[in-house]
């Protein structure tokens, strides 16, 4: 009997209660920072030389953790012990890891608050941002144990007069899941418990900047049953993600991350090393220019609230995020002082704190924002931020900015920032408003803001995105509901959160018996 799904709760962190549990939590957690963490290996611990800070973006010189760093030269035993465990591993009954999943799903809930304040401390993020982060994890387990229980019930859709027909879904091998920093827990557990529930083993190489949550979570999996030697956490750099993927044993890679870092990996992946045995996989989320359309008949409030959170919650930095609003003539200046002073009321300050507007991620995010900036001011009109905020412990925050009058091709209208950078760009009719929002090399999220139901038609049709939205903002896809993955160079298109999500970790085996 399967367990029906539900996506988990947020919190209200309005209800004082809430609001202190959180603070408590911030606060216990801030005596566990600056921890060390061992490079461990099939419950061994390898010696290292070298180690990877990870630090807090609103205090760099605080230290969240210390990481013994994993080098090109440990991918192999690595590999060949995650290969190893593939054997047992495989074989272990499905019901067995959908457990694990929902066990570990049950443990990260009993302790919600602590993960959020990990999140805090180690990426910037409010508590808002921290506990939809937390809550997505916990709905990527629950949901792929779900999945996995179907796949293991799946079978031939047609049984052939004489013969019995099945069709078994089978794990892949060894999976590289390199996650991103930005959602640190959720997408790195969803893509390394999909890999697992389907009978694949792992290396998982989270990014330097993002250690921390992906040690804790690997613990609290193993405090869950997870045996040692099926997932295997090396904290590296881009040398050792390279080699990883390079690896002849490595089967598929699931990847989170930059268009840039994405396609080298596929490229890597395609090149067939020798003594390798199959074609490699690729599972790539990669990035996105996605745009906010405000048709001249929206609601303005709502479009208003919209554009703002889609574009500057967590500082912009995620691939949904919106950068471009395309919004027509006929509201253009309205929209844009209303705008305006919305984005004015975000203050910002230390996360941990539950400020609104917040940091970046690290100090070359920090550099390539402002950087961009100056672009913007240069091919259009910055309406608020535009800079830097200097504080005392030289926390890596920067305004939240509004660029208007940006024409469709340029760089500010193209190239993704990723971080709190919005471009405005004028429409004069509908139909101009779709091919600007079409003029993009990426397809990942994309929303509308309209009161025409014909509007709202042609755009279900022909705004080419992964996941649009019609009258709401463009982030905040929820597992189940809202299936998140995109076209073009946004990735493959591989909808994490979705019914065909699991597929991707496995091939399918037929097997005919005559009767
Ligand atoms: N799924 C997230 C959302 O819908 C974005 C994920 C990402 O930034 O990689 O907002």
């Amino acid at each position: 009997m399967s367990i029906p799904f539900q996506n988990e709760p947020f919190q209200n962190f309005a209800l004082p209660e809430t609001k202190q549990k959180m603070q408590s939590a911030i606060a216990a957690v801030a005596s566990q920072l600056g921890q060390t963490y061992p490079f461990v290996v099939n419950g061994e611990t390898i010696p290292t030389t070298t180690e990877i800070v990870s630090t807090n973006p609103a205090n760099p010189s605080q230290v969240i953790g210390r990481h013994a760093e994993a080098l090109p030269e440990h991918v192999d035993h690595a590999v060949e012990t995650a290969q190893a465990a593939f054997a047992s591993w495989s074989k272990v009954p499905s019901p067995e890891r959908v457990a694990l999943l929902r066990r570990a799903a049950q443990l990260i809930r009993d302790r919600h608050f602590e993960f959020c304040a990990w999140l805090s401390w180690e990426v910037g993020k409010n508590f808002a941002e921290a506990d939809a982060d937390v809550g997505e994890t916990i709905d990527f387990l629950e949901f792929y144990a779900l999945e996995a229980e179907k796949l293991a019930a799946a079978t031939t859709p047609i049984q052939y007069p004489g013969e019995t027909n099945k069709l078994r879904y089978i794990p892949l091998g060894v999976g590289a899941v390199i996650p991103p920093w930005n959602f640190p827990l959720a997408i790195m557990a969803g893509m390394t418990a999909a890999s697992i529930v389907t009978g694949n083993t792992v290396v998982l190489k989270p990014s330097p900047d993002a250690p921390t949550i992906a040690a804790r979570f690997l613990a609290l999996m193993h405090e869950a049953g997870l045996p040692k030697g099926v997932v295997t956490l090396a904290i590296g750099g881009p040398e050792f993600g390279s080699a990883l993927v390079e690896h002849k044993k490595v089967r598929f890679i699931a990847f989170t991350g930059s268009k840039k870092v994405g396609l080298h990996i596929h490229e890597q992946a395609a090149k067939t090393q020798p003594g390798q045995h199959f074609i490699k996989r690729t599972i790539l989320e990669l990035g996105g220019k996605d745009a906010i359309l405000v048709d001249a008949s929206a609601d303005l409030d709502a479009a208003v609230e919209g554009v703002a959170v889609s574009a500057f919650g967590f500082s912009g930095q995620k691939c949904s995020a919106c950068s471009r609003a395309i919004v027509d003539a006929s509201i253009y200046d309205e929209f844009l002082t209303r705008l305006t002073a919305r984005v004015k009321t975000i203050q910002s300050g230390p996360p941990t704190e539950n400020f609104y507007g917040g940091t970046v991620i690290n100090q070359a995010a920090h550099d390539r924002v402002l950087s961009y900036i100056e672009i913007a001011r240069a091919e259009g009109r910055i309406l608020t931020g535009g800079h830097a905020i200097d504080t005392p412990e030289k926390g890596l925050y920067i305004a939240p900015t509004v660029v208007a009058d940006i024409k469709p091709t340029s760089r500010i209208a193209q190239e993704e920032v990723f971080g709190p950078l919005l471009a405005v760009i004028k429409s004069t009719s509908f139909d101009e408003a779709l091919d600007i929002v079409n003029d993009t090399e990426y397809g990942l999220t994309g929303a509308i803001y309209s009161q025409t139901p014909e509007h709202l038609e042609r755009a279900r049709h022909e705004f080419h995105v992964g996941n649009l939205y019609l009258n709401r903002k463009c982030t905040g896809a929820m597992v189940g509901a809202h299936p998140f993955g995109g076209f073009n160079m946004s990735g493959t298109d591989s909808k994490a959160g979705g019914p065909d999500y699991l597929l991707l970790f496995t091939q399918a085996k037929s097997v005919a018996e005559k009767l």
